[in-house]
């Protein structure tokens, strides 16, 4: 036998991941009910569906479908639909439970859902779009609903999709205010404003508000820091722009065209015309292109994974220069990876925080909607900016209190016979992790375990 082994493959499944990440962050909530825990790793519900549409040139082309509702412990579900040809039922389990922790770790009154087609929109029309929109939110019936089941735009949705989920759930619930069905909707059709660049926005509130606590040694601002952006859409182009107008200077940025570097900074207006205009930001006057794995490895100050899941893994890990990692798109770090990052002392400030911005600020057009309102622009903006500050906050002092309470958790885990390896210090994932399972399982208890 040839004595050099094989590397062990890292597992890249969602769902194993964010289950990996859930009973990480258990062991250190050594007082939860082991059959809560089971119940609250999950998910309630996962529909599939399978339909046809008729595409513009004529053919009946098959689609499969999945909406997950993780918990609803603390409030309907909530959670985007993404259309991309990768969509399987355990990516959007995973993206599920994500979004349950997100809102908990925000505190707004929402479970955690998800939806996805398997489809690729790059090869698709609008009307091709509208009827896989139509068929797929028929399709799931009253699954969906303003008190049950709320979607929102995720990867390759946006504000007009929004409104086909809107218009097709209110055909089939003539008479009654079904704007709260979905969030994200066009403004005017009762999208809050501030609701597109929400995601983004958030990602730079809670950047900013880390770098102030001093998480990271010797920068406590974006103010002249060098950034780095994977993704260049509704997330990755919206913090890009804010970064740079909070004084960052963005050297590169990327989208599935590959990447475009700037030492001197790119600038945002150009490149979001561009992407506009083009799609993508290949071809960039006044830039270089770069690889997406360079990208990722750049020399930054900071680090903006916004794209998709596993960018950061166990085989790139050790690549990254950045200072700080702050977390755009849904799972872009793996297991391997943090605990890498955090060996090496690059703090990874994690999606279920970092992102949730746009949950908030669907949120409050939840609430508007039901209260037929429309909030200026500059009060969503400082309720979300109240809402990151303090959830980051939140987080950072979990961590500190986990780490200072090591030896008394380990005592607590032998006196209830939990065994294992001793605890270890807690990342931010971790920490972000406790706080939200803590307040998912005690509103699980306050309720009560039904009937
Ligand atoms: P989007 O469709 O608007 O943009 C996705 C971007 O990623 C595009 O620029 C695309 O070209 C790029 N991309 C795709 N594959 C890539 C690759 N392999 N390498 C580099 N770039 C690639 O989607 P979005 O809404 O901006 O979502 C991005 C991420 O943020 C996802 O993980 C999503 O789940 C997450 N997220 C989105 C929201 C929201 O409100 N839209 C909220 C929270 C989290």
């Amino acid at each position: 036998m040839s004595s050099i082994e094989a590397p062990v493959q890292e597992e890249l499944n969602p769902f194993a991941i964010a289950q990996e990440q859930f009973h990480t962050a258990v062991r250190y909530l050594p007082d939860l009910d082991p059959g809560l825990v089971d119940y609250l790793v999950r998910p309630e519900r996962l529909i599939t569906v399978e339909f046809p549409i008729e595409t513009a040139d004529g053919q009946v082309q098959n689609f499969v479908g999945h909406r997950v509702l993780h918990n609803s412990v603390r409030g309907p579900g909530k959670g985007g639909i993404r259309f991309h040809p990768d969509v399987t039922a355990d990516e959007v389990r995973a993206l599920a439970a994500w979004m349950t922790w997100k809102c908990a770790v925000v505190d707004v009154p929402f479970g955690g859902a998800k939806g996805g087609v398997a489809c690729n929109p790059a090869e698709l029309t609008e009307s091709d779009l509208r009827r896989i929109t139509r068929r797929f939110v028929s399709q799931l019936g009253d699954a969906l609903g303003p008190f049950v089941d709320v979607p929102a735009p995720d990867v390759n949705t946006n504000a007009r999709t929004m409104a086909w989920v809107y218009d097709t759930y209110a055909m089939m619930h003539p008479g009654e205010n079904n704007l709260p069905v979905v969030t994200g909707k066009p403004v005017d059709i009762g999208g809050s404003l501030g609701r597109a660049e929400a995601t983004g926005r958030g990602v730079l509130y809670a950047c900013q508000r880390a770098l102030a606590q001093g998480l990271v040694d010797g920068l406590d601002s974006l103010d002249g820091a060098t950034v780095a952006v994977q993704g260049f859409g509704n997330v990755g182009a919206t913090a890009a722009r804010l970064f740079a107008e909070a004084g960052a200077r963005i050297v590169a940025i990327s989208d599935v065209s590959g990447g475009r570097y700037n030492e001197e900074g790119i600038d945002m207006d150009a490149a979001i015309a561009l992407r506009d205009e083009a799609g993508v930001v290949d071809g960039l006057v006044g830039t270089e292109p770069i690889s997406n794995d360079d990208l990722l490895a750049l020399d930054v100050d900071v680090l903006v994974p916004a794209a998709l899941e596993n960018q950061i893994r166990a085989d790139n890990a050790d690549r990254i220069r950045a200072r700080f990692v702050v977390e755009g798109a849904n799972g872009p770090t793996t297991p391997a990876a943090d605990r890498a990052l955090y060996a090496r002392g690059i703090p990874v400030l994690p999606d279920i925080l970092c992102n949730a911005g746009g949950v908030t600020v669907s949120y409050y057009e939840w609430v508007q909607n039901h209260e037929n309102e429309q909030w200026d622009e500059d009060l969503v903006n400082a309720k979300l900016l109240a809402k990151m500050e303090r959830a980051t906050d939140a987080v950072i002092a979990t961590q500190s209190r986990l780490n200072g309470t090591l030896a008394d958790l380990d005592r607590q885990r032998g006196e209830r016979g939990l065994n294992g390896e001793p605890l270890g210090p807690v990342d931010l994932r971790t920490a972000a992790y406790v706080l939200a399972v803590g307040r998912v399982a005690g509103v699980a208890l306050q309720r009560g375990i039904w009937p």
